[in-house]
């Protein structure tokens, strides 16, 4: 008679598909020659059997013992016999009823199409507009996006509604953290780290600054002071070239930094609003500095060519403060999210330049090209030492000389080194960014150069080298901490021995040290 699939005896398979088929509302039905029925759904048919999924089991059905068949109609089907219906009387409200009934079978494009038809019939079809998600605002709908966009006056920004001011600070890079305080995402990751190993918070001002100055931790305390009746070092002055500094005299502008062309060298686009000589002058400069960079991280060096480097240069600081929100204290800074550079044409503060500013940040901007978006996760003295490095340098208008001491620098490191105030090096790369301060920048600094141009001994200079170059690249997988620091320099041991060699060397480093001449 019928040929079950599962080894069901006929009454029992039967029993089983009555319940099966009282609990289904909607279902095939294959009715059998001798009276009986399948409920349940066809899942194949040839011309000799049908087989039917039924709540017990799957059933083979042989044609010969079915009587006629019943299939269901599809909600598909419904939908279009309905709509059909419904076209053909083109009544809004009809049109409403039938895109909830398409919604409530999960028909979704469907019943969205029925409500925008009840729309074009009825433009204030109040069931149809909420049913869309529209808004009324005083006197007319509006779409979601219409909302948005005309009432409330947002704009989008990575799928999200945001305030223009808000796009423009996520253009810039920066993202919201738990607080709702702008800040850049490596600061965020520091931040975290920080807790995490449950440090002292320490100036919260400091910390909620969105873009640290150039001379980061400039402002902070520059190591301990002199003392009066000791010796002390030659004080930071003395034969170093003068430098042009004219030119950032000149703050002609010369039309709306938007509008500009930007200024097209070999490794850098420039967009600033400055004299043109002056543009053509910085991408010269950068470009000399581009090749030190690729020198200093040859063996680092991703695979591929990068494409060139931006760089933002306002033809003033009044005009950067303003079009950047920045304060008095802010020379330029690297954006890790657009990866570009922003700075003004000018003096900075006491003695700085734009050429500083360019060189320091736009080592960073270096640095993450090197670090291919793992800017975070390098040592902070790693960063910020390079960036010293570079940004004690000499521009002649032709070539750009590094490797220059800073003198106040060393002078602070002299100076702590003779009254034992140093920070211990196990300190320093425990130091988190923001706690970073001009005395940590000191220390930051001395030890890259020493790593670059340490002369007691070359072997010594070249494990340096080869733990620095591991250091960073270790940093394109992930976070490098204080431990695997010490560790790829050897040990702790190691390290403390390391420390005592750099005192040794700084204690004697001359002011005018020329590593040309090493
Ligand atoms: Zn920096």
């Amino acid at each position: 008679m019928i040929t079950p699939a599962r080894a069901l005896r006929g009454s029992l398979a039967m029993g089983l598909v009555l319940i099966a088929g009282a609990l289904a509302a909607h279902a095939d039905v294959i009715h059998l020659q001798g009276g009986g029925r399948y409920r349940g759904t066809i899942v194949k048919e040839t011309s000799r059997e049908v087989t039917i999924q039924t709540a017990a089991g799957t059933v083979v059905v042989p044609r010969r013992e079915i009587a006629s068949i019943e299939k269901e109609e599809s909600v598909q089907q419904a939908f279009a016999r309905r709509e059909a219906e419904v076209r053909a009387k083109d009544d809004p409200d009809a049109h409403y009823e039938l895109g909830r009934w398409a919604r409530s079978k999960g028909l979704e494009a469907e019943a969205r199409r029925c409500f925008e038809r009840a729309i074009a019939l009825d433009a204030y079809h109040r069931g149809a507009r909420e049913a869309l998600g529209h808004r009324y605002h005083q006197g007319r709908w509006y779409t979601e996006e219409e909302y948005r966009r005309v009432v409330q006056g947002l704009v989008e920004w990575d799928g999200k509604w945001v305030t223009p001011e808000d796009r423009a600070r996520y253009e810039q890079g920066f993202i919201k953290d738990a607080d709702g305080t702008w800040v850049r995402p490596e600061d965020l990751a520091r931040k975290a780290e920080e807790e995490r190993l449950g440090r002292e918070r320490g100036d919260d001002a400091e910390r909620g600054q969105v873009a640290p100055p150039v001379r980061d931790g400039g402002r902070a305390p520059a190591g301990p002071t002199p003392q009066p009746g000791r010796l002390e070092p030659p004080p930071p002055a003395g034969d170093t070239p003068g430098e042009d500094k004219g030119w950032y005299q000149d703050n002609e502008r010369v039309g709306d930094i938007d509008a500009v062309t930007p200024v097209e060298s070999r490794y850098y686009r420039i967009r600033t609003n400055v004299k043109p000589e002056y543009a053509r002058r910085y991408g010269e400069m950068m470009d000399r500095y581009y090749l030190r960079f690729l020198k200093v991280f040859r063996e680092m060096m991703p695979a591929g060519t990068p494409g060139k480097s931006e760089l933002l240069i306002y033809s003033s600081q009044r005009e950067f403060m303003q079009a950047e929100g920045m304060g008095q204290s802010v020379g330029g800074f690297y954006n890790t999210g657009n990866k570009r550079v922003t700075a003004f044409h000018g003096l900075f503060g006491m003695t700085g330049t734009t050429r500083e500013v360019l060189s320091h940040e736009g080592t960073h901007q270096f640095e993450d090209i090197v670090l291919q978006g793992s800017f975070g996760n390098a040592p902070i003295w790693i960063l910020e030492g390079l960036a010293v490095f570079f940004e004690s340098a000499y521009y002649d208008g032709k070539d750009v000389i590094i490797g220059l001491v800073p003198r106040d620098r060393l002078a602070v490191l002299k100076r702590g080194l003779a009254q034992n105030q140093l920070i211990p090096l196990t300190d320093l790369i425990r130091t988190p960014q923001p706690s970073f301060t001009a005395y940590h920048y000191a220390h930051a600094w001395g030890l890259i150069y020493m790593i670059l141009y340490y002369g007691e001994s070359k072997t010594v200079r070249q494990r340096c080298q080869q733990w620095f170059s591991e250091l960073f690249q270790l940093s394109r997988r992930g976070r490098v901490t204080a431990e695997m620091v010490e560790e790829r320099c050897g040990g702790r041991d190691k390290f403390l021995e390391l420390e005592q060699r750099w005192k040794d060397w700084l204690r004697d480093l001359p002011y005018d040290f020329d590593p040309r001449e090493g």
